[in-house]
């Protein structure tokens, strides 16, 4: 039973129904299981027929909900896109107590695959019919202004969290049972499907809207590459390895898996066929096909339907025929539907019988195609109703005169100045796995093309649609490129060279917007689409001096857009850290921000994200690492604030692995476990306080006489932060330097570290130099015994006495190696309470291992030397230091710690917490995809 008829004998192919209706191919059934209603997720009661499920898309629906219906089949979802968003996807996994959101069903032990920043799941065999709508993440229009501009909800069916309640009828709209419910994919609102179109279509972005970067403020480039790559995801591009896959199979599977089904076939060969459908030519070329099974006998129309389906073809079955596929192009033969299958076709050396599934044009010299508005002209239409019109073209219509008859079509809502046909081309756009797009010749013939691609693959014509774009990009067609893994401290002109060399003079960039000479990082600027894809395309590819170019496509932020009550939140993460924990982050991240705020620091580092987010005035960070990867983020600040809107963002920290003494004192706590909801990170965020932290510039200088490897090897490290002739060497200290036993200690830690470099990555990160370096002096270590003797340390101008010790620790922050506090409680004496706010350094003194392992534990507290703001150190020999946790061996000569004309701004933790309403949609994501970790060293750990 169709549920919908249009009788109109007029109607365009593919008729209006889906304009209207929700295009399911309802017929009646009798479930053996416990089954629950799609619509209300109520059981099905009774024994027979029970209720009602889609042949197509197997939505199942009772007798009571049909007529109420409106969830969109999977065979009209398609259409009813407005602005085709391709989807991110993951790599293929097991995604438990997840639903299918094409064929509804679970996704169980069958390969899934999931998208990284929406809540759509599909099988592998269902990604042919995936729908492109994933949410839209920069709608940047520049006809509209930030208080005009309206957000809406975009809603995604099925899969809520567990507990969701509908915010109309305020039950519970969730079920574990079936795909059901709705959820806005911005703000976590959850509803009923029965219930949601009454609520305001108008979407608030929940309650992250104050550090949430609205889509409306943001335009990415458009250029011709996979979303993933907009996106700098590292993986792989997925379409490729799997367009074979799935229940369309290739003759090739088929024959390895038909073995196994021999038996299971058997039987059902008795009394069914099995015949293979091919939905046009090109299908037949790349061999793809899908398998339908028919009770032996019955006509041929019944074949017919059962192919629509499995194409999700919900269309009237008497606009298509089947022919026997052959290998002859000419003289295809229409089947007869009356009559069985197996009368007509023959199955040649023993494979299964194949069929051409056709499409019968009406007429051959005329027709309809379907043009979308596209945003140029639907942003001018205040109907944001209106999907697409049929536009009526013979096979001498030309694409310019179909622009003209598609703008009158659209004319009643469109101001008049705007309509000038010549400002427009038509796209003809590919859903099919993603969204591409084509520019058409003004001289094609439309009918022509729409027909041909229908031959080729109805199911690939189905994913096609034409669309009206305006020929003068509105964004303006600046493209920004960053390219980094350059080598450091080049002049312009020779990186202008190195680029041109690789890129080509004929793809040039039409300008430098930045240069990050200490990184050895750059951003190059595009005027025109094409050249900078080409450009792209090469960079990606190519090498220099042994590293791969990174490069990544940025998206270009409208801070003018930005609400005055919104400051953006910059999320940068370090995947690395923690395990697996970060890279869970950074999944939720995407999903709860807009994408394009959410940076992966293993891509290029802080500098991306900073370059993005220079033109807001008001902005924060959140560094999800350890106090390494927040040392590495304040560096790249110190570098490029200059240039930056927003001089000093303050920024959040969730700390990933071990150590975290910054994180500490800041109260964000010794280690993200896991298990605290990510939605609630990030309001923490929003309730944070801001924070001074004092910090302070280290400067080693060693004696000029010495002329060893070490010397040399620091002078050529141009990653520590400032290195000039005499080979002084300066360096940023936020949390704490020591000197003697702790330094040697975690050199020893480092260097074991160093066997597994993977691991490690921080700030330092190629700073490999060192470590080679000081494991030849290792051999032949000195012992820091009397480190009071060989050292000689002056506190504001006056000389210190110190005690016997064997190393000296000066603190910035009162958490040192993984939450010790050396410096001890507050007591009577001479010293001020120390903070990281003051101005002032403590120093404290070590007598040996055993000391420092009670300070560690908690047992005692190392020996006050001194408080003081400017320290000047001695070193009469090659002495152990590290700063921040960074160790290395520094040779004889002075050292300089004194406070730093760069103060960062932090965000401490609200030690009030408030008490979070249950009530509230909360957005969770279960960690399904978790594994156990392994404990591993990590980069961010702290000295010890
Ligand atoms: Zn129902
Ligand atoms: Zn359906
Ligand atoms: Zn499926
Ligand atoms: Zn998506
Ligand atoms: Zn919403
Ligand atoms: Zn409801």
């Amino acid at each position: 039973m169709a549920a919908l008829s249009n009788s109109d004998e007029y109607c365009p192919p593919e008729s209006d129904v889906f304009e209207h209706g929700h295009g399911h191919f309802f017929t009646k059934k009798t479930f053996h299981k416990p089954t629950y209603c799609h619509h209300c997720t109520d059981m099905l009661w009774g024994l027979i027929g029970q209720g009602y499920v889609c042949e197509v898309c197997n939505f199942i629906v009772h007798d009571r909900c049909l007529k109420m219906v409106v969830s969109p089949c999977s065979s009209i979802a398609c259409y009813l896109i407005k602005n085709p968003v391709s989807h991110c996807w993951s790599e293929p996994g097991h995604f438990k107590r997840k639903f299918c959101n094409l064929c509804r069903k679970r996704l169980e032990d069958s390969l899934a695959i999931r998208c990284e920043i929406c809540e759509y799941y599909a099988h592998l065999e269902c990604q042919d019919f995936v729908v492109s709508d994933c949410k839209e993440c920069a709608t940047y229009v520049p006809t509209k202004e930030k208080n005009t501009v309206v957000q809406y909800h975009h809603w995604r069916e099925g899969n809520l969290p567990g507990n969701s309640k509908c915010l109309h009828c305020k039950k519970t709209c969730w079920s574990a049972e079936c795909l059901s419910g709705m959820r806005c994919e911005w703000c976590g609102v959850t509803a009923h499907a029965a219930c949601y179109r009454y609520l305001p279509a108008e979407c608030s972005f929940g309650c992250l809207r104050e550090i949430l970067l609205p889509p409306y403020s943001l335009t990415v480039p458009r250029m011709d590459v996979p979303m993933e790559m907009l996106f700098g995801f590292q993986k792989k591009p997925f379409a490729e390895e799997f367009s074979s896959s799935g229940d369309s199979k290739t003759e090739d599977e088929d024959r390895r898996s038909s073995k196994e089904r021999e038996g299971r076939d058997r039987d059902r060969d008795r009394d069914e066929d099995i015949v293979r459908i091919f939905d046009g030519n090109s299908s037949l070329k790349k061999r793809i096909y899908r398998t339908v099974a028919v009770p032996k006998n019955v006509p041929a129309q019944v074949l017919l339907e059962a192919a629509l389906r499995t194409f999700h073809i919900s269309d009237k079955p008497r606009n298509f025929y089947m022919t026997e596929v052959t290998e002859k192009e000419s003289g295809e033969v229409e089947l007869d539907l009356k009559q069985p299958i197996r009368s007509q076709i023959k199955s040649r050396d023993g494979k299964r019988p194949a069929v051409f599934l056709r499409y019968r044009e009406p007429h051959p010299d005329r027709g309809y195609i379907r043009v979308h508005p596209g945003p140029a002209l639907s942003n001018l239409s205040p109907q944001a109703t209106v999907h697409f019109k049929h536009v009526p073209v013979t096979s001498d219509t030309t694409v310019t005169e179909t622009i003209a008859k598609a703008i009158e079509k659209f004319g009643s809502e469109v101001n008049s100045e705007e309509t000038d046909p010549s400002k427009y081309k038509l796209i003809e756009v590919h859903l099919d796995r993603g969204v591409s797009e084509r520019e058409m010749d003004p001289d094609e013939r439309p009918l022509k093309t729409a027909q041909e691609s229908r031959r080729e693959s109805l199911r690939q014509y189905r994913m096609t649609r034409f669309y009206i774009k305006q020929k003068e990009d509105p964004h303006g067609s600046q493209i920004a490129m960053f390219v980094g893994n350059l080598p450091t401290s080049l002049s312009q002109l020779q990186y202008e060279k190195i680029l041109l060399d690789i890129i080509g003079k004929e793809n040039k960039w039409s300008g430098f917007d930045v240069i990050y000479y200490e990184y050895g990082a750059l951003v190059l600027l595009f005027s025109n689409p094409e050249t900078a894809t080409r450009a792209y395309n090469i960079c990606k590819e190519r090498t220099f001096d042994d590293k791969p170019l990174l490069v990544l496509l940025l998206p270009n932020i409208q801070p003018q857009m930005i609400p005055d009550n919104v400051t953006p939140l910059l999320t940068l993460v370090n995947v690395k850290s923690g395990g697996q924990q970060g890279m869970e982050l950074i999944r939720s991240f995407r999903k709860l921000l807009n994408p394009h705020q959410v940076y992966d620091l293993m891509n290029g580092g802080p500098l991306p994200g900073l370059y993005v987010f220079r033109n807001i005035p008001k902005f924060k960070i959140l560094v999800c690492g350890g106090d390494g990867t927040v040392g590495w983020a304040l560096s790249c600040l110190d570098n490029v604030g200059q240039d930056a809107q927003c001089q000093s963002p303050p920024m959040a920290i969730v700390p990933l692995g071990t150590g975290n003494d910054l994180a500490r004192v800041l109260r964000w706590g010794p280690g993200y476990s896991g298990a605290e909801d990510p939605l609630n990170l990030l309001r923490d965020v929003i309730e944070a306080e801001e924070i001074k932290l004092d910090r302070w510039t280290v400067i080693f200088h060693p004696n000029e006489k010495e002329h060893d490897e070490t010397k040399v090897a620091i002078a050529n490290d141009t990653n520590a932060a400032n290195t000039n002739e005499d080979n002084t060497s300066i360096f940023v200290m936020n949390n704490y330097f020591g000197i003697g036993i702790d330094a040697d200690i975690s050199l020893d830690f480092h260097m074991a570290r160093e066997e597994n470099p993977d691991k490690f990555n921080s700030r330092l990160h190629n700073k490999g130099v060192y470590f080679k370096m000081g494991l030849r002096k290792m051999v032949n270590r000195r012992s820091c015994k009397d480190l009071q003797r060989s050292i000689k340390v002056e506190v504001d101008g006056k000389p210190l006495d110190l005690p016997p010790v064997e190393g000296i620790i000066i603190t910035n922050i009162l958490s040192w190696a993984s939450g010790a506090n050396p410096w001890g409680p507050e007591k009577e004496d001479q010293f001020s309470k120390p903070t990281h706010y003051d101005g002032m350094l403590e120093i404290v003194g070590v007598t040996g291992v055993v000391h420092l392992g009670q300070i560690q534990s908690g047992l005692r507290n190392g020996i006050r030397i001194a408080q003081g703001g400017h320290i000047r150190i001695h070193l009469l020999g090659d002495t152990p230091v590290q700063v921040d946790g960074e160790p290395w061996l520094q040779p004889a000569g002075q050292v300089v710690v004194l406070r730093s004309a760069l103060k960062a701004t932090m965000l401490k933790k609200s030690k009030n917490k408030i008490k979070r309403r249950n009530t509230e949609p909360s957005i969770y994501f279960p960690t399904d995809s978790l594994q156990p970790q392994s404990p591993s060293a990590d980069p961010d750990s702290g000295p010890l």
